[in-house]
């Protein structure tokens, strides 16, 4: 069994994310950025699959700027055998659609049994390219796992969902994208990060691949959300209940 796991780098989440002065988009300069929160249970779930000796080999594959070779690095420390990454221009935005058909051209190469992605990234929170990848490699897709389990040729995944659990089978090969449940990654530590410097990374040129990287969506305007107001301390239930009334009555 090999696995590719698909990482986004993205501005790291505990950033205060500051808007562009212009609205066209936020600060990404000298800003921390970190592995999408949601790859990094995808990258633990694969790792966990291989240290069950039922993977041989996971592949850890990101597009975006050389920067990205750092969160790479960082599936590597977590246990991943070797990395791709597709290089865009830097400040290069590549849509869920893009990503998805270069994504395929990697599968149809490494013919992997199972790939696994975050549900979403939380820079743009798109939640598509998963779904575009299975659609695009016509793979049945598991989506928002919160449970992963491997069968002969099948694998069954437990999906949270309004009305509770729904556990669904099929068969491989097939689309999985991870949810914040599914499992703990792993923290790395220093000597994690040196003997994973020792595993391949190899860098290709996005542009290279013969696939349309043109956006297609206009960003018209990014704003800041609306300041919060300031909070006030009551001093007992019955000022609560107080103010509750005026509030109704002022409906
Ligand atoms: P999105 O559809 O943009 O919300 O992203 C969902 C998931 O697709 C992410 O958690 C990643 O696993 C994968 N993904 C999105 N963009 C990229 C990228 N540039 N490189 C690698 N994987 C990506």
């Amino acid at each position: 069994m090999k696995i590719l796991v698909a990482l986004k780098r993205v501005v790291d989440h505990n950033v205060r994310i500051r808007v562009k002065e212009d609205g066209s988009g936020v600060e990404t300069e000298n800003v921390r950025h970190s592995m999408n929160p949601f790859c990094k249970h995808a990258v633990e779930a694969a790792v966990q699959i291989k240290e069950q000796n039922k993977a041989k080999e996971i592949i850890a594959i990101s597009i975006g700027p050389i920067e990205a070779k750092d969160v790479l690095l960082n599936a590597l420390a977590m246990g991943c055998d070797r990395a791709i990454l597709l290089k865009t221009e830097k400040e290069q935005k590549i849509e869920p659609l893009a990503v998805a058909k270069l994504l395929k051209i990697i599968v149809q190469q490494e013919k992997p049994d199972l790939v696994f992605l975050g549900k979403q990234a939380i820079d743009d929170d798109a939640n598509q390219t998963g779904q575009m990848l299975a659609g695009l490699l016509d793979w049945p897709q598991g989506t928002f796992s919160s449970k992963i389990e491997l069968e002969e040729n099948r694998v069954n995944v437990t999906r949270e969902v309004d009305f509770g659990r729904a556990k669904i089978s099929m068969p491989i090969p097939a689309v999985i994208t991870a949810d914040l449940r599914l499992n703990v990654p792993r923290k790395t530590a220093l000597p994690m990060i040196i003997k994973a410097k020792k595993k391949p990374i190899n860098i290709m040129e996005a542009k290279d691949f013969n696939v349309d990287l043109q956006n297609r969506l206009i960003v018209e305007r990014i704003s800041e959300p609306p300041k919060r107001e300031g909070g006030k301390i009551l001093n007992n239930v019955q000022e609560l209940a107080n103010i509750i009334n005026e509030l109704e009555a002022e409906k």
